[in-house]
């Protein structure tokens, strides 16, 4: 990616084919979508690229066994087709990026009998929708294997475990290379940038956004031909900027994650809960040497808080805890994360657990704006697709091929499972550095590691414990548009997910580097931490153990 700098000051001075607002998955699929079929792309998000649900999500990439179940059970063939779509749209995205996307094995435990042929003859229905996209097929496993598998479950009356494959991914990387492959393809991208409204040719259409530098609080114009609201949540926000008149569409739900360290239940295979007391799933998923459980599934109201509340992470541990050997607690949780699912309902839909996570393109044909609804991360390709097309009918041009479906992303060329291998003798890495640098950047691993040329000692740690290095930051600053302590935590390293405690001590090592690249003063840099280390501890608050 460019310097943001340069990148708003051409952006100023441009004039687009479209600009994308919203940076999350959806936004950024579409971007790339866009600047390969050869529209001038701009990209816009309000805070950082993958800020939002994209980087809050169960990081699985599936098509969703409830939602079959469901649509089997409710003879919906709308939510059959959506699973299906969906595990033709996982196998792109782990081709597309194999240094983070995989397959994996998940494990139902059973109970009973009964129990064992019902979730048995559900993911064989499951393999056969997948079809030629199926990953490995799904088998009966014994107890004894089970357990060799899953040493931490509940071994009293376990009968075994259906096994079947999904997919597991890193969100908020896989949203970063889309943006990085997007502006490798010749589009800009901002992010800090917030659209706050439009202007409008003589016939009413959109012709320019009002756009909002968060960072600076500079405000312009932004001109494009057509406009793609990709806000997730924010649709409706977006919507109405463009056309007043708009019903809203969106009922957002949130969902939260705790992480555990990996030993709480050992393993090297992910867990589904079947039963739990809302008649969802729930899954404790090995993710980055860590146990990654959720999710939630609630009405976001007014005092919704973007964070995993006592009552949320009680919960979960409530529903999975039957199923464990030894009981979790929620003092043993390391981190966590609180997200919005961008529903789209129909008006009068309110149960949110039984909406579908299909996508909709919706043109508002008085304003021209083309917004993108609903969906999930797993089909973030198809939506782009379907949006760009949409574009180009408007445009009135002709709707020219996506290229998106076989399109390998930032860091993928190249990249093999042994790439870590040889990044740890080539640079004399410790083994969990090099694969944290090799599943997090792919090859571009090695462009940080030759930044030691220019300063040995960034090869150190960013606090102790974590894998990620001080050149890795320095990396971002440079190259991935990272603006604050959080963009490089948070999303850009994942060290914020490793531990809330480890982030805390980082901190400051990072402020001196953004300092160090950005001329930021001492004053700028000292508020930096505080601000970064009050809202961690804040998160830390929820996971004491109860006075009594
Ligand atoms: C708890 C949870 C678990 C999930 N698990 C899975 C899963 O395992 N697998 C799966 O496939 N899907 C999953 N999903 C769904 C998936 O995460 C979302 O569908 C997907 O990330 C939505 O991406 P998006 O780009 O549409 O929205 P977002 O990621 O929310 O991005 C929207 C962006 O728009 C920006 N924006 C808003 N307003 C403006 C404005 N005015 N100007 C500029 N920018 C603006 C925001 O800053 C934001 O970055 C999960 C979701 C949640 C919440």
């Amino acid at each position: 990616m460019k310097h943001r700098s340069a990148e708003k000051a051409s952006a100023r001075e441009a004039k687009f084919d479209l600009c994308v607002i919203g940076g999350g998955a959806t936004g950024a699929g579409c971007a790339l979508d866009a600047q390969l079929r050869g529209l001038r792309t701009l990209l816009l998000d309000a805070g950082d690229f993958a800020s939002a649900a994209s980087s809050a999500s169960t990081k699985l990439v599936h098509g969703g066994v409830r939602y079959l179940e469901q649509a089997v059970k409710h003879f919906n063939l709308e939510e059959y087709r959506m699973v299906k779509r969906a595990l033709r749209e996982r196998l792109y995205m782990l081709a597309n990026a194999p240094h983070l996307a995989h397959a994996a094995h998940f494990l139902v435990p059973v109970y009973s009998w009964p129990r064992a042929g019902y979730y048995l003859a559900g993911m064989k229905m499951y393999d056969a929708v997948a079809g030629k996209s199926n990953l490995f097929p799904s088998s009966f496993l014994s107890r004894e294997e089970t357990l060799a598998r899953l040493p931490g479950l509940k071994a009293k009356n376990l009968r075994g475990a259906v096994c079947y494959s999904d997919g597991q991914f890193d969100d908020a990387r896989y949203d970063l290379a889309l943006v990085e492959t997007f502006t490798e393809a010749g589009g800009s991208a901002l992010n800090y940038m917030r659209v706050t409204g439009f202007d409008r040719d003589d016939t009413g259409r959109l012709a320019a956004a009002m756009v909002r530098d968060e960072l600076s609080l500079d405000e312009f114009k932004i001109m494009a031909s057509k406009f793609v609201n990709a806000t997730g949540t924010g649709a409706d926000k977006v919507r109405s900027l463009a056309n007043p008149l708009l019903a809203s569409r969106m009922r957002p739900s949130k969902g939260v994650h705790l992480l555990f360290p990996a030993e709480t239940f050992p393993g090297m295979d992910a867990l589904l809960v079947p039963q739990t007391e809302d008649g969802r799933v729930i899954f404790a998923v090995p993710w980055q040497e860590r146990l990654l459980v959720g999710t939630t599934d609630d009405e976001v109201t007014p005092a919704t808080r973007m964070m995993v509340e006592k009552d949320e992470a009680d919960y979960l541990l409530r529903q999975l805890n039957p199923y464990l050997e030894t009981p979790l607690r929620r003092e043993q949780a390391v981190s966590g994360m609180a997200g919005l699912r961008p529903l789209v309902a129909e008006p009068g839909q309110t149960d949110t657990s039984r909406l579908l996570r299909d996508h909709e393109v919706e043109l508002d044909s008085s304003s021209g704006l083309i917004s993108i609804l609903g969906g999930k991360w797993t089909t973030h390709r198809l939506m782009a697709e379907d949006a760009i097309n949409a574009v180009q009918r408007e445009m009135g041009g002709p709707v020219t091929p996506c290229l998106t479906r076989q399109y390998s992303l930032a860091g993928a060329p190249g990249y093999n499972k042994d790439f870590s291998k040889s990044l740890e003798q080539e640079y004399s890495l410790p083994a969990d550095t090099a694969r944290h640098l090799a599943g997090k950047f792919g090859r571009r691993a090695s462009k940080i590691l030759e930044l030691l040329q220019e300063n040995p000692s960034w090869k150190t740690r960013i606090a102790t414990g974590l894998p990620a290095i001080q050149a890795e930051i320095v990396y971002c600053i440079r190259n991935e548009m990272a603006e604050t302590i959080e963009d490089l935590l948070a999303r850009r390293t994942g060290a914020q997910m490793y531990g809330w405690r480890e982030a805390i001590e980082a901190a400051p090592v990072v402020a001196s580097l953004l300092a160090r690249e950005k001329n930021w003063d001492s004053t700028r840099t000292t508020a930096a931490v505080s601000e970064y280390s009050a809202k961690i501890r804040e998160f830390l608050k929820q996971l004491e153990p109860c006075e009594d």
